[in-house]
């Protein structure tokens, strides 16, 4: 059975049927968040291979237009499941063009809100949303009713707002409720899930957690050994609590320390997972390995290359070292994978979709043999730190900045020495000090220190210095696509200009990176 398979025969399910919008993966993130489970998968996929039976089918936007020559259709097996079915904006219009094909170009696009007019107030659909504003963005309309559909709502613009089948519950809008511009979107969306669909509102992390540690015991077995990397951070640090919550000494986390993580993070990571969390660890050193590879290298796609290959290497020779107190050879590789990587490689991308692969992974499988193991691909980030939480994981490390693969060595611009690494590792360390003492650091999304390869006049104690320079950077996000820097206080700014060249030997300033992304990157490198 697939991981979904096995998640959808517990949890009552919603598939959401993706054309391609913008907006299809915030469909399923929505109904998460009224606790009822919901699973993301192509337009093109065929309900006869689903394996599993959904509680209800929602077809999402898309950018292409129904009448034209290539565009997607859905299986026409979805009326076959008899469950509720509801059609958001090119989902509707699909409904529209299966039923009399009353689709085409309208006068003009329509972007932005409109006032949702109900016009029968028995809809379930619409229950406790009357005037509600609606979110547009579309260029395509009904030109009429689909045979057998009735109209429920209707806006300024669009007498078709809202439709539903005569006799059966299936439902069409023109407007998009996943977006929070849609105020009452999530309204709508509950009306359809838990009140028409009937899904059990069970998702929660307490559940999650029983069923995954029952499907990781279930999957590997009684005897086989499982191994992962981890970094420290939030990610593998909850699937490897989980692992270790499921098969206990069978997991073996790897820290691969390459000589570029955080101030004091190896040792910090071996009191952390391995004594509080009692996670089998092993702390690799090899930061003479990664940093000698590193001589002369300035190019940062060249640093990325051999750190992702030197972990790849490292790790290897290490897992080989791991002799099983079962006797078994290591089965599995654990993956930290999320569900915005999984909703990264599956989303309708038109016809020449193309599948990502999380290179690093692909190494390792093909030269270990090992099969994949990903507790957290049904989760978004919110969630798995909810579930950390869950877990006994510190607070601070589940709402922990994410840190780079590279690590410091694309915080260190130019070539990668263990001097420069010290130095950019100290200002960092307080930096984030002063961070925390400030009681900023939940309210930024991301912050380190960056050290510039040039070097500048300073004075100190009456002689001139000629060291180099820190370049401090901190952003608000909410989804890191963008991002805007953070206004700090200049008192801030102030003592930690002043703590970082008076306590770190080799730098003479400071300087505060104001700009956004775009156009400049969240990382210098
Ligand atoms: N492409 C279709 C239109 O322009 C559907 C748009 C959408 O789903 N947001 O009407």
């Amino acid at each position: 059975m697939s991981d979904v398979e096995q998640v959808s025969s517990v949890f009552d399910t919603i598939l959401v049927l993706d054309f391609g919008s913008q907006y299809s993966h915030l469909i399923t993130r929505r109904l998460r968040e009224f606790n009822v489970y919901a699973e993301m998968l192509p337009c093109t996929q065929k309900i006869s291979e689903l394996g599993w039976k959904p509680k209800g089918v929602i077809l999402s936007g898309g950018p292409y237009s129904v009448y034209a020559e290539g565009a997607p259709h859905v299986d026409m097996d979805i009326f076959k499941l008899d469950v509720p079915i509801l059609g958001i904006c090119y989902g509707m219009q699909e409904l529209a063009w299966i039923n009399g094909k009353q689709v085409a170009r309208g006068e003009k696009r329509e972007y932005g809100p409109a006032t949702l007019k109900v016009e029968d107030a028995s809809s379930p659909l619409f229950e406790g949303m009357d005037h509600s504003r609606v979110w547009m963005s579309h260029g395509d309309k009904l030109h009429g009713l689909p045979s057998g559909y009735k109209v429920i709502a209707t806006s300024d613009n669009s007498p078709f707002c809202g439709i539903t089948h005569e006799e059966k519950p299936i439902f069409g809008i023109q407007f998009h409720p996943e977006v929070t511009h849609s105020t009452q979107g999530k309204t709508l969306l509950k009306n359809f899930a838990v009140n028409i669909c009937k899904a059990n509102q069970n998702w929660t992390m307490e559940n999650f957690i029983d069923t995954e540690i029952k499907r990781i015991r279930e999957l590997v077995g009684p005897t086989a050994e499982v191994i992962g990397a981890v970094s420290g951070g939030v990610d593998s640090t909850v699937a490897a609590k989980l692992m270790t919550e499921a098969i206990g000494e069978r997991f073996h986390a790897i820290l691969v320390d390459n000589g570029v993580l955080r101030l004091n993070e190896a040792a910090n990571v071996k009191k952390t997972l391995g004594e509080g969390l009692k996670i089998n660890l092993t702390v690799v050193d090899a930061c003479d390995e990664f940093l000698d590879k590193l001589k002369g290298v300035t190019d940062p796609e060249k640093k990325r290359k051999i750190i992702g290959n030197t972990f790849i290497h490292v790790f290897e020779r290490e897992a080989a070292k791991i002799q099983p107190k079962s006797g078994e050879e290591i089965e599995f590789l654990l993956q930290g994978t999320l569900y915005p990587d999984v909703i990264e490689s599956i989303s309708f991308k038109g016809p020449s979709q193309t599948i990502k692969t999380h290179h690093n992974v692909g190494g390792l499988l093909e030269d270990m043999k090992l099969k994949l193991i990903e507790p957290l691909r049904e989760l978004f980030k919110d969630e798995v730190r909810h579930l950390g939480e869950l877990l006994g994981i510190s607070h601070e490390l589940v709402w922990r900045h994410p840190f780079p693969g590279p690590g410091i060595a694309i915080r260190v611009l130019g070539e990668v020495t263990r001097e420069q690494v010290e130095i950019a590792r100290k200002a960092d360390f307080i930096y984030i000090e002063e961070i925390r003492k400030a009681g900023l650091y939940n309210k930024i999304s991301q912050a380190f220190a960056c050290l510039l390869p040039v070097k500048s006049v300073g004075v100190m104690g009456d002689q001139r210095t000629y060291e180099q320079v820190i370049a401090l950077r901190a952003i608000e996000t909410t989804d890191f696509m963008t991002a805007d820097w953070f206004p700090f206080e200049h008192d801030f700014l102030k003592k930690v200009a002043s703590r970082i060249v008076n306590e770190v030997d080799g730098v003479a300033r400071v300087t505060y990176d104001i700009t956004s992304k775009p156009p400049a990157t969240v990382e210098w490198e």
